[in-house]
């Protein structure tokens, strides 16, 4: 590895806004937090897919991947992630490099891609990726993106994280040093307001930030950029002039926030916008900071007023359900959604929530787990299930449905049981108030689903040989 990208994960990993980094000693900081990949285990994603996942939601610049083809496809837009407007994003852009270029190194090559991608796309930049093969014959890409810049007048941004400087959420912090390092801070935006913020590690999936906007709008919250979800690049590159910063909770970018704070002095919380009273509890602590900063000091009152209006609409309309789903059980695995903030919304609609998976939960989501499952809480926490034992619970009835990631649903479908996706691949928005309800028409829709009784029917084939069977 290079010494300058050594230096970076060295910065990264020493993250003051990371408690459990904080506590450990200087010697176990350096190793990181997460373990190496184990070799063909490429399912956990590589680095170079963590910053393509936390920048390829900028939707008006082009990403170019300086590497083998493959990367680029393994990579390539896989969460859904959606733009109001440009689609640059959404197209791959590659260098593709051979065995030439291994031998005689790939740079010249890299420099006429950029070109290329400049004349016939005009994006508002690039944002170059490094990955292992042109990492490892030595290309230097920040040198190459500084001259692009400089011949074709656009800025042309480094990612400097190969797939071997360890797993995907380093690859996230990685991507976002190339924000901190190149973009951040290059632009001064034409307006600004006493209510802007940015909102970091929110990457509307499947439009969930668009969920979240409206509200917003009804308190005169700007949102000056979106570190990434349909992000602009020159909103991006004018954030430094927020006045407030929501890290949103998977603290994938946790080190924009803390860095902002340190260079602009802009404070920052960390918040969510799954489940109902999450959303609140973000709202509170978003007018709370805008007040503390100068921003009119009623908007705390109205900030009260939206979260009794919109929390009441909400528990209305999911209890509309009540009826239909009392009673059922949902077997709960979540990656990166916190529980309790689903569970509340699910007892809410009557359902019956028979395991959660709590192997990503932190102490207090799992006191609020208890808080919200009373007792014989821990019975229903799960550290982690085999799909062995996922099936054995779909298959003996002790769930009606699942929801989880797309990785078990092949689990469920194999039980012929109703599954649901609720990880970042979902193709429905469960963000904010909106998002609960449409969770939950979306599990009443996949129970009542007909398809059920069907595939639970015994094929022709089968009654006719037990048939056979009986009359041998
Ligand atoms: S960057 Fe490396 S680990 Fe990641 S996809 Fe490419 S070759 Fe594989």
């Amino acid at each position: 590895m290079s010494a300058s990208l050594n230096a970076k994960i060295a910065e990264v990993f020493d993250e003051p806004g990371c408690d459990v980094n904080q506590a450990k000693s200087a010697k176990e900081r350096k190793k990181g937090c997460t373990k190496q990949l184990t070799p063909g285990a490429a399912a956990g994603g590589c680095a170079f897919d963590g910053a393509k996942i936390a920048l390829q939601p900028i939707v008006d610049v082009a990403h170019l991947v300086h590497g083998p083809i493959a990367c680029e496809g393994n990579s390539w837009d896989n969460r859904h992630s959606a733009s109001s407007g440009p689609q640059t994003y959404r197209t791959g852009f590659t260098t593709d490099i051979n065995e030439l270029d291994v031998i005689y190194g790939a740079e010249k090559r890299l420099l006429k891609s950029i070109r290329e991608v400049i004349e016939r796309q005009d994006p508002a930049a690039v944002f170059v990726y490094q990955t292992c093969v042109t990492g490892m014959i030595g290309d230097d890409i920040e040198a190459v993106c500084r001259r692009a810049a400089e011949r074709f007048g656009k800025p042309v941004i480094p990612v400097n994280a190969p797939g071997f400087a360890g797993p995907k959420n380093l690859g996230n912090k990685l991507g976002a040093e190339a924000l901190l390092d190149h973009v951040i801070g290059t632009v001064e935006p034409e307006v600004t307001t006493p209510t802007d913020i940015n909102i970091i590690g929110e990457y509307n999936l499947s439009g969930e930030l668009w969920q979240v906007k409206p509200l917003l709008d009804a308190l005169g919250v700007r949102v000056l950029s979106c570190i990434s979800g349909d992000g602009r690049y020159r909103d991006i590159a004018g954030a430094h002039r927020a006045r407030a910063n929501m890290m949103v909770c998977s603290k994938s970018m946790i080190n924009v926030a803390t860095r902002m704070q340190q260079r602009w002095g802009i404070p920052y919380f960390e918040g969510s916008f799954y489940g109902i009273s999450d959303m609140s509890t973000t709202l509170r602590e978003i007018a709370r900071l805008l007040v503390a900063r100068g921003a009119p000091a009623d908007l705390a009152d109205r900030a009260e007023a939206l979260i009794a209006a919109e929390e009441a609409r909400a528990w209305e309309r999911i209890r509309a359900y009540r009826e239909r789903l009392s009673g059922k059980k949902v077997l709960l695995i979540t990656g990166g959604v916190k529980s309790w903030s689903v569970v509340s919304a699910l007892q809410e609609a009557g359902l019956e929530v028979v395991g959660t998976s709590v192997k990503k939960s932190t102490r207090e989501d799992k006191e609020k787990i208890r808080e919200l499952m009373g007792d014989g809480a821990d019975a229903h926490m799960i550290d982690d299930l085999s799909p062995r034992e996922m099936y054995a619970m779909l298959k003996d009835a002790k769930a009606d449905i699942m929801l989880s990631g797309g990785r078990s649903q092949f689990v469920a479908l194999k039980a012929r049981m109703p599954w649901m996706d609720i990880n970042q691949e979902r193709h429905h928005a469960f963000a904010g108030y909106e998002g609960m309800v449409t969770m939950i028409a979306e599990i009443d829709k996949a129970l009542f689903n007909p398809v059920w009784q069907q595939v639970r029917t015994p094929a022709p084939w089968e009654t006719q040989a037990a048939l056979l069977g009986e009359a041998v």
